[in-house]
């Protein structure tokens, strides 16, 4: 069975920052038969509801910070990544909420220090891992319209 890791708030689950259900029924639909394998990093890491982060370019790379705060909470996302694909090695797609600083493949919005928007086409934490590990990814909305995602 082909397992495909995939943001868990598309498949329904409580775990956005504002709590919002964001379930994605035509995706649900699309995936039926597969081995799913739902993934937070963020909800694992800081609970449900927590303040919303984003992407900064920094001297050292791209780094997810907190809005409430301005802590750089990219450490436990990145430790968190890295052991659920060390526990998952036979994953074979990543599919990434879109535009999440987390989740998101090429579609989340990155910001220098000022907060001026640089990118709209960045790689969340998640994502960024799941590629250094080789794992074909992409944004849900992309999969959405790609019959050959599976294929
Ligand atoms: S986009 Fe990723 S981090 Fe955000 S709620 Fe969904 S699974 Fe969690």
């Amino acid at each position: 069975m082909r397992e495909i890791a995939i943001s868990a708030c598309l498949l329904g689950t409580n775990c956005r920052y504002n709590g919002e259900i964001k379930r994605d029924d035509r995706l649900i639909e699309m995936l039926d038969g597969l081995e799913l394998v739902p993934f937070c990093p963020e909800d694992y890491c800081y609970g449900t509801p927590r303040p919303s982060m984003d992407l900064i370019e920094t001297a050292e790379g791209i780094e997810a910070y907190s809005n409430a705060t301005g802590e750089n909470l990219s450490a436990p996302l990145r430790h968190y990544a890295q052991a659920f694909f060390e526990q998952h090695p036979d994953i074979e797609l990543f599919i990434g909420k879109d535009r999440s600083p987390s989740c998101g493949v090429k579609s989340a919005k990155v910001y220098d220090s000022s907060k001026t928007l640089r990118s709209t086409q960045g790689r969340g934490v998640m994502a960024e891992k799941a590629e250094a590990y080789g794992i074909p990814t992409i944004d849900a909305e992309q999969f959405a319209l790609s019959e050959e995602a599976l294929s």
